[in-house]
């Protein structure tokens, strides 16, 4: 089998699981504890933020674990949102782009349901990218935040996040951004990004599925959202998981240090993946940013098909992927994101998403694109075989 669905999850790293199994057996102590087990386990902690830290650019008090991608999002959205607006009851607006991940964009729906809040969406271009232009239209003095993901999932489009951060600042507005997908294959120096809080997931790159981690600068006001012995100074409670912690900031330091090759390599070969694909299925459409985009994700639009059938046609032939999104699934709607971009519903429904990590070989690639064009040829088949 080869697993073309990366954004969605990857397997765990060998390095990372060494690291660690002691924190899930011998070491397996409360940080809280005040014996020499939950000792070993605050140092084990406090050494995985100063990691985190040195691959962040910041300070280790600005690190706060989660349980993942989605909570890191609500954490930064509920939460800066309601703390700015406590200090001043007119900030009730917020900004987010029309592409940004359910985490995102379901957490300022809820500050709208139950808070009163605005949410103004900035609309992305044909490539899905918001342009400075764009979100300067939407910024207001009521506005309590921005909010614009470093690269989306679908799609892979990568966002000129630095530039956005700016204009936001030059309205006195804080900045947050999603770099689930961005982790392992982007800068993450918070310094260079000018951000004020971001968020991680561990699975997206080869660490545990419910570990993630929020960046918040110590100057951003924060609300926690979940109330309790006050962990993470106060900013997230519940008993850390320290061998998450532990594992996101082994795979974090992984990733960082082959990140430049790994980008370069793995750029290429999707580039060449892409070149094929078009040349062996002349109508299919790829989707997204052309450059601006993710080394690791290649998203097409098959017209005359169904992304759905494709993808069966696909794992037959020992290839999976995804036909957009993993986390909408189960949902038959069109992706939101493509059709943001300007894609009708009815090609978003052709949609099908290759994600590679940094394992993936040529020859890998060469097997799927040879995999995808006979797929497609046989659902537009069997397509014409019903119509007969
Ligand atoms: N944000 C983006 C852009 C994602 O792609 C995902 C997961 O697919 C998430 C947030 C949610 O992360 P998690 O699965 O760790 O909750």
């Amino acid at each position: 089998m080869i697993f073309l669905d990366a954004a969605a999850t990857t397997p765990v790293r060998r390095e990372v699981l060494d690291a660690m199994w002691p924190y899930l057996t011998g070491s397996f102590g409360n940080p809280s504890s005040h014996h020499t087990l939950g000792e070993a386990a605050a140092a084990a902690l406090a050494q995985a933020r100063a990691a985190v830290a040195g691959v962040l650019g910041c300070r280790q008090g600005e690190v706060v674990f989660t349980a993942g991608g989605t909570e890191a999002d609500n954490l930064a959205v509920k939460g800066i949102a309601l703390a700015r607006q406590a200090a001043d009851p007119r900030l009730d607006r917020v900004v987010i782009s029309a592409v940004e991940h359910p985490a995102v964009e379901e957490s300022a729906r809820y500050l709208e349901r139950f808070h009163g809040f605005t949410v103004d969406v900035v609309p992305v271009d044909g490539t899905g990218r918001v342009t400075p232009a764009a979100l300067a239209g939407m910024l207001r003095p009521e506005t309590a935040l921005v909010s614009i993901m470093y690269a989306n999932n679908e799609v892979g489009t990568v966002q000129p996040i630095a530039a956005l951060a700016e204009l936001a600042h030059a309205h006195g507005i804080p900045f947050h951004t999603d770099a689930v997908q961005a982790a392992g294959w982007l800068p993450l120096d918070t310094r260079e990004l000018g951000v004020d809080a971001m968020s991680i997931s561990g699975h997206k790159l080869g660490a545990p599925k419910g570990c993630g981690l929020l960046f918040v600068r110590s100057r951003t006001r924060l609300e926690p959202v979940i109330h309790g012995g006050g962990q993470e100074r106060g900013r997230r409670s519940g008993t850390e998981n320290v061998a998450g912690a532990v594992g996101l900031a082994t795979a974090l330091g992984l990733a960082r240090n082959h990140q430049e090759v790994q980008r370069e390599r793995v750029a290429a070969l999707r580039d060449r993946f892409i070149h094929d694909v078009l040349a062996g299925v002349p109508d299919a459409v790829l989707t997204g940013h052309p450059s601006e985009r993710l080394p690791s994700v290649a998203s097409f639009c098959f017209p005359g098909t169904s992304g759905e059938s494709v993808l069966l046609e696909l794992e037959r032939r020992g290839v999976v992927c995804s036909s957009g999104s993993a986390c909408a699934a189960g949902s038959d709607a069109p992706s939101t994101v493509l059709t943001a971009l300007g894609v009708s519903a009815e090609v978003a429904q052709t949609a099908v998403r290759f994600s590679f990590d940094s394992s993936v070989s040529q020859a890998d690639l060469d097997h799927a694109a040879a995999a995808v064009r006979a797929a497609v040829a046989g659902v537009k088949n069997l397509g014409a075989g019903h119509s007969r």
